[in-house]
C-alpha cells in the first residue's frame, strides 16, 4: 500500500485496529475511570483516564493521521483545546490574532487569558503587512483562523508562517476548512486546532475539540496541559467523534457541491447585496484559496439588501436551513452572527470587521441542493418587498436542474 496512504482511508483505519482482548472490529467504547494493576507500578500504560484512555486514543490516532501530524491531544470541546494550546504561554506573551475571529475564542481571549497576563493584538491577517507591524519583541504566538468566520476571509498561512522567527508558534484554527480541504502544518503551521463538533464530528450530536502537531516539545507541552487541566471528552464522545471523522472525505465532498451551488443561486439575485464564498471567481481572494486549499468547504455567507428585519426574517422563514448556533453538520443550518455567534463583540467592533445586521451565514448541509435552494428562494421571495429592489422576477422561476449543479475543483479527483 503507498505511504501514506489516502485520506479517506486514512479517516476509515488509522487508529481503529480490532481489539486486541476481544477482536471487536469497531473500537469499544472504555467507560472506565481507572485500570486494575497486577502489581505496584506495573501497569499496561494505562491507569487514570484523565490522562489516558484508550477509545480517546483511537479518537487522536485517528485525527493526526487526517491532518498528517505526528501527535494529537483530543478535548472535551474546541474552546479547551484552544486553550491549551495557549498554555503554550505564560505571562507578558504577546498573540497576534486575526481579527476576523470566532466569537468563542475572542471571548476567551478578552476576557479571560488577559486576566493572567497575556497580551492579544486584533490585525486583519489577510494584510501581511499589518502582521508584520503587529509583531513585538514578546510575540510568540500567532492565532490564524482560515477560512474566518462568519466573513469567509482567507489568510495567506505560508505568508505569515514565513514571518516567524525561532521559538515563535504559529497556530490554525482549521475548523471551517477541515483537514480534508486544507493542511496548515504542510504550509508552514506549528499547530493545528479543530472544533470537532463541527466537520469532523459531521452529526451536531458532539461537543469536541482537538490540537495536532508535529512539533515534540508543544506536543509534551499540550499533552501535559490536558492532563494538568483536565479539558478531557470522555470515551462515549471520543466514540461518536471517531465514527463521525470515518466519513469525512465523502461528505466534505458533497459540503463543497451544495455550497457551491447555493453561492451561485445567492450571487445571481439582485435582493442580495454580496455574497462570500471561497470558491467564487468573484471572492476577493479566489486565487489563494486555489493555492491554499484543495476545495473550499461548505460555508456560504451573504449580505441582504434591505434593513435588519429583512435578514431576520429570512432566518425565521427558511425550514430545512434550521435558525441554529453551529456549523458542518450533516443538516443545514442558518444563523444570524450579529446577534447569534457574534454577540459577544461590541457591536461598534462587529460592524468595524464587516459582521453587519443584514449578514447571514449558512452551513449548507447534505441535504439535496434543489431542495435547499428551493427552501432559500421562497424565504427571499417572500420578504423581498424589503430590499428596495422593485418586484421583478430576478432570482424568481424555476428550481434549476440538479444535473446542471456546477462540479467543483475537488470532484473526481481530490488531492488525497
Ligand atoms: C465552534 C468553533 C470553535 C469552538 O469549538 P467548541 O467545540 O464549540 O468549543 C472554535 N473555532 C471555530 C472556528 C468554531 O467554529
Amino acid at each position: 500500500m503507498p505511504e501514506p496512504m489516502d485520506f479517506a482511508t486514512r479517516a476509515i483505519h488509522a487508529g481503529q485496529d480490532a481489539d486486541p482482548t476481544t477482536g471487536a472490529t469497531i473500537v469499544p467504547i472504555y467507560a472506565t475511570s481507572t485500570y486494575t494493576q497486577p502489581a505496584v507500578g506495573e501497569h499496561r500504560g494505562f491507569d487514570y483516564s484523565r490522562t489516558v484512555n484508550p477509545t480517546r486514543v483511537a479518537l487522536e490516532t485517528q485525527l493526526a493521521a487526517l491532518e498528517e501530524a505526528r501527535y494529537g491531544s483530543a478535548f472535551a470541546s474546541g474552546m479547551a483545546a484552544t486553550s491549551a494550546t495557549l498554555n503554550l504561554l505564560a505571562a507578558g506573551d504577546h498573540v497576534v490574532v486575526t481579527d476576523d475571529l470566532y466569537g468563542g475564542t475572542y471571548r476567551l481571549f478578552s476576557k479571560v487569558l488577559v486576566r493572567y497576563g497575556l497580551e492579544f493584538t486584533y490585525v486583519d491577517m489577510t494584510d501581511l503587512d499589518a502582521v508584520r507591524a503587529a509583531i513585538r519583541p514578546n510575540t510568540k504566538l500567532f492565532w490564524i483562523e482560515t477560512p474566518t468566520n462568519p466573513l469567509l476571509r482567507l489568510v495567506d498561512i505560508a505568508g505569515v508562517a514565513a514571518l516567524k522567527t525561532p521559538g515563535q508558534v504559529v497556530a490554525v484554527d482549521n475548523t471551517f476548512a477541515s483537514p480534508y480541504f486544507q493542511s496548515p502544518l504542510a504550509l508552514g503551521a506549528d499547530v493545528v486546532v479543530h472544533s470537532t463538533t463541527k466537520y469532523i464530528g459531521g452529526h451536531s450530536d458532539v461537543v469536541g475539540g482537538v490540537a495536532l502537531t508535529n512539533d515534540a516539545a508543544i506536543a509534551e507541552s499540550i499533552k501535559f496541559h490536558q492532563n494538568a487541566v483536565g479539558g478531557v471528552p470522555g470515551p462515549f464522545d471520543a466514540f461518536l467523534t471517531m465514527r463521525g471523522a470515518k466519513t469525512l472525505a465523502v461528505r466534505m465532498r458533497e459540503h463543497e457541491r451544495n455550497a457551491h451551488a447555493v453561492a451561485t443561486f445567492l450571487e445571481e439575485r439582485d435582493d442580495v447585496a454580496r455574497v462570500f464564498y471561497p470558491g467564487l471567481p468573484s471572492h476577493p481572494q479566489h486565487a489563494l484559496a486555489q493555492r491554499q486549499m484543495r476545495g473550499f468547504g461548505g460555508m456560504v455567507s451573504f449580505t441582504l439588501r434591505g434593513p435588519e428585519s429583512r435578514a431576520l426574517e429570512v432566518a425565521k422563514r427558511t425550514k430545512l436551513f434550521s435558525l441554529a448556533e453551529s456549523l458542518g453538520g450533516v443538516e443545514s443550518l442558518i444563523t444570524h452572527p450579529a446577534r447569534m455567534t457574534h454577540g459577544s463583540i461590541p457591536k461598534d467592533e462587529r460592524e468595524r470587521r464587516g459582521v453587519t445586521d443584514g449578514l447571514l451565514r449558512l452551513s449548507v448541509g447534505l441535504e439535496s441542493a434543489r431542495d435547499l435552494i428551493a427552501d432559500l428562494r421562497q424565504a427571499l421571495d417572500a420578504t423581498r418587498a424589503l430590499a428596495g429592489v422593485g418586484a421583478n422576477d430576478a432570482g424568481i422561476g424555476d428550481p434549476p436542474n440538479p444535473d446542471r449543479i456546477p462540479a467543483t475543483q475537488s470532484e473526481g479527483a481530490p488531492t488525497y
